[in-house]
């Protein structure tokens, strides 16, 4: 349900290393929608309980980060970049993509971004268990969730083509009449 919105809000999510924050900034830049990095929103605007060593991430305050991006995000137009998705209402949310990569690519990016050889094998896990696919079938309606393959730029760039047509006609659907 979309309620007053007059633009979509759309959850960018993933393994990390599949391509969220390029591919959101891209569509910022292209569709003029926000880009909501909820990673550091958590971080800039306090909504954790510290620090996790071992899972080495912030133990988030949900209640905290919903409170964070709740004006944003009624208001519409949002695109919330974030490597889970199941803490978002259903009723803010218009349509969930979920990148997907080769392991060879994810193994490569991450290792570029000298990730830990233990945090490195870890996402690879959660990347061929389909980990982030599976949540986010399990947290809205299926119909709104897109699976998309980010391994390349020409990928990249026809995600990005299908998107905008897919909120264009979304804003089509959702004119008053
Ligand atoms: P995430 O936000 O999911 O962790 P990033 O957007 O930071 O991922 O991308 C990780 C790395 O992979 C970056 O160096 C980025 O330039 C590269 N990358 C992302 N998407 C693609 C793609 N479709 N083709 C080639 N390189 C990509
Ligand atoms: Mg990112």
């Amino acid at each position: 349900m979309s309620g007053e919105r007059k633009s979509p809000n759309i959850i960018i999510t993933g393994t990390p290393g599949v391509g969220k924050t390029t591919h959101c900034e891209s569509l910022a830049q292209r569709l003029g929608l926000r880009h909501i990095s909820v990673n550091e929103v958590v971080k800039d605007k306090e909504c954790h309980e510290g620090w996790d060593e071992e899972l080495t991430c912030w133990i988030v305050d949900e209640d905290k980060l919903l409170d964070a991006i709740e004006d944003d995000v009624e208001q519409g137009g949002c695109i919330l970049d974030w490597h889970a998705c199941d803490v978002f209402p259903q009723r803010w949310i218009d349509l969930v993509v979920v990148l997907r990569v080769d392991s060879t690519t994810l193994y490569d990016r991450l290792k570029a971004r000298n990730y830990p050889e233990v945090k490195l094998q870890e996402n690879l896990d959660s990347e061929i268990m389909e980990v982030l696919l599976q949540e986010a079938h399990d947290s809205y309606d299926s119909e709104i969730v897109i699976e998309l393959t980010s391994n390349t730029s020409d990928e990249m760039e026809s995600n990005i083509d299908r998107i905008e047509a897919w909120v264009k006609q979304w804003k089509l659907d959702n004119q008053e009449v």
